[in-house]
């Protein structure tokens, strides 16, 4: 059903401060989703068309997501996610069906945020083989375009997807109309990678000794996910030493276990 396939939050509660480390591809989210909600008669009076849609594409765990919610919440939207996955149904025409559901749905609760997360289910390219299975993934993709073309006095909704394999995607999803703004989120460097640290401990007590810039240099191909799980596990050696402080052995011990544990693991993959 409706309610199964999609995810609706009224009021997001990320906000563009919990993101670090992709500082311009925040700038950028904000320029094509979040100035056209906010200040549409802007683009009038200059007389250009802001972005279809936007497409994030890069790593798992790269903040995707989180960029889409924090949108949402700045101006006030409905945020509605949908996977990709969810679309490629077992029975002729579900998947299209789901697809008019979500503008519908969205059109109802303008202004509105459409997230399709793992957009490559529906949309990569075409491939040789000719099963039913493919025919009714072609489907579901032509409904999405059409519903996107059909799109030209698109109200408050704003259309975004997500995927981890750009180069799978069928050209067809990327012509102008459609997802025509393309940002890349990639992993983060150093820098970054000690934002993002210094945010997920934010509500940590952390002890004097922690160097987050030393720990973060030490850190390379982690996601913010990634970093996100380093942060917990640190805790977690902290209260199993009895301890309140999160020291930066803790850190140290948390980066060991996680790196044994995924040896050769998608943490160290680029
Ligand atoms: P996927 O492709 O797997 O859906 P994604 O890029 O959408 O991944 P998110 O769902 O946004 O990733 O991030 C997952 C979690 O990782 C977040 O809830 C957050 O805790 C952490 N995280 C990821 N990126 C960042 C970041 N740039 N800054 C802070 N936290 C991050």
């Amino acid at each position: 059903s409706r309610a199964q396939a999609m995810e609706v939050e009224e009021s997001p509660t990320v906000t563009y401060d919990d993101i670090g480390g992709i500082d311009d591809q925040v700038r950028e989210v904000r320029e094509a989703v979040e100035d056209p909600l906010l200040t549409p008669e802007l683009f009038e009076e200059v007389g250009v068309d802001p972005p279809s849609g936007v497409l994030l594409h890069g790593p798992p765990g790269t903040g995707k997501t989180m960029l889409a919610k924090a949108v949402a919440n700045e101006t006030d939207a409905t945020f509605i996610k949908m996977a990709g996955s969810e679309l490629v149904r077992k029975f002729i025409g579900e998947g299209s069906r789901l697809v008019r559901d979500l503008f519908e749905l969205a059109a109802e609760r303008q202004p509105a945020v459409i997230f399709i997360d793992e957009i490559d289910a529906v949309a990569a390219k075409r491939t040789d083989s000719k099963t039913s299975g493919d025919a009714e993934v072609q489907r579901t993709m032509m409904q999405l375009l059409s519903e996107m073309d059909g799109f030209d006095d698109r109200g408050e909704i704003r259309i975004m997807a997500a995927t981890n394999r750009f180069d799978m995607l069928d050209e067809a999803i990327l012509r102008p109309g459609r997802f025509d703004r393309l940002i890349e989120v990639p992993k983060p460097n150093a820098e970054g990678r000690a934002q993002i640290l210094r945010i997920h401990t934010r509500d940590m007590n952390v002890a004097d000794d922690v160097a987050f810039a030393e720990l973060a240099d030490d850190l390379d191909g982690y996601s913010g996910a990634d970093l996100a799980s380093l942060a917990t596990e640190a805790g977690m050696f902290a209260i199993r030493d009895d301890r309140t402080e999160v020291r930066m052995t803790d850190f140290l011990d948390a980066k060991a276990k996680i790196e044994e544990n995924e040896d050769s693991g998608p943490v160290m993959a680029f």
